[in-house]
């Protein structure tokens, strides 16, 4: 399969789809971003890989950040995650709080904000600074010293984060959450303005695509069982709730940021990153999304 074709094609065959989503500006340091950057990698365990567009370009990776410390927690504390967070679809919003009091603070996944509140909670009782192991694990699995903060991007988001702050007083109240909330909310929106290109994406993903062991970075980055469950819970819960269309274009795990990016998983075979910031009324790369359905429509490489 000649990879870099097809990117090279893909790129060009989503130009139509511009303007058509809109950039997201809640956060309001997101807001300028330009509209039209495109990027898009391959990774592939031999180590080769293809790229094209704004491939090379860091970006907000925003709730892409949920997948790898839910790795880190699953790492550290094993099947003990699922007591303080579920892996059922939320049908709802990544930052609705409608189900969880009636769920009585428990959500319904790690990759819904409230889920990921309650994750990093967990990550921040272990001794030691947690927005240096969240970076340190970034640039280890992206092989990428340089993968770093955005600052404004992180104070803009501090300064704009009352539905998060409220989601996690809620949780704190039927004793979910367990940290200091400000200290939680500044480490939450620390992982989501870390920056990475697609390029990095690709990389820091393939464990998912290997089973764990990660011939490129000669490590076991996580258990093939970790891997395979991951791989579920992004299949059912990554693109939030369009994550059924999701899976009836594309058929692959991924999980999507409101930076634009989103990080898919060919299992066994392969790990993709695309980026392109304007969105759909799910928040999910409305281009992106185009970009990999043509992906494993040309590739075949639908896990259906
Ligand atoms: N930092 C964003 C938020 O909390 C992440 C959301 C996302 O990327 N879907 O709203």
């Amino acid at each position: 399969m000649d990879y870099q074709a097809v990117l090279d094609y893909i790129a060009e065959a989503v130009t139509p789809k511009f303007g058509k989503g809109r950039v997201a500006d809640y956060i309001p340091a997101l807001g300028s971003v330009p509209a039209g950057k495109f990027g898009m990698a391959v990774q592939l365990p031999d180590g080769s890989a293809f790229k094209t567009g704004d491939a090379d370009e860091p970006f907000s990776i925003q709730s892409i950040s949920k997948l790898f410390v839910l790795q880190l927690v699953m790492s550290h504390f094993g099947d003990m995650v699922w007591t303080r967070v579920g892996k059922e679809p939320s049908g709802d919003r990544f930052n609705s709080m409608i189900k969880l009091e009636m769920e009585h603070g428990v959500p319904r996944n790690p990759f819904i904000n409230p889920g990921a509140l309650a994750t990093l909670d967990l990550l921040m009782s272990l001794k030691g600074d947690t927005k240096h192991r969240i970076q340190n694990y970034l640039r280890f699995l992206a092989m990428n010293e340089s993968v770093s903060v955005n600052e404004t991007v992180m104070r803009s988001e501090l300064e704009h984060a009352n539905l998060n702050r409220a989601m996690a007083h809620l949780m704190k109240g039927y004793d979910n959450i367990h940290m200091d909330v400000d200290a939680l909310l500044e480490t939450y929106c620390f992982q989501c303005a870390m920056e990475m290109s697609v390029a990095d994406l690709a990389l820091a993903g393939l464990p998912l695509a290997t089973g764990g062991h990660s011939p490129v970075h000669d490590a076991s980055v996580l258990s093939v069982s970790q891997a395979k469950r991951i791989n579920a819970v992004m299949l059912t819960c990554g693109m939030y709730d369009s994550v059924g269309s999701f899976a009836y274009r594309v058929g692959i795990p991924a999980k999507s940021g409101v930076g634009g990016g989103i990080l898919a998983i060919v299992p066994g075979k392969m790990s993709v990153a695309v980026w392109s910031p304007e969105l759909d009324a799910f928040g999910n790369s409305y281009v992106g999304t185009a970009a990999l359905e043509l992906f494993t429509s040309l590739t075949h490489t639908s896990i259906f």
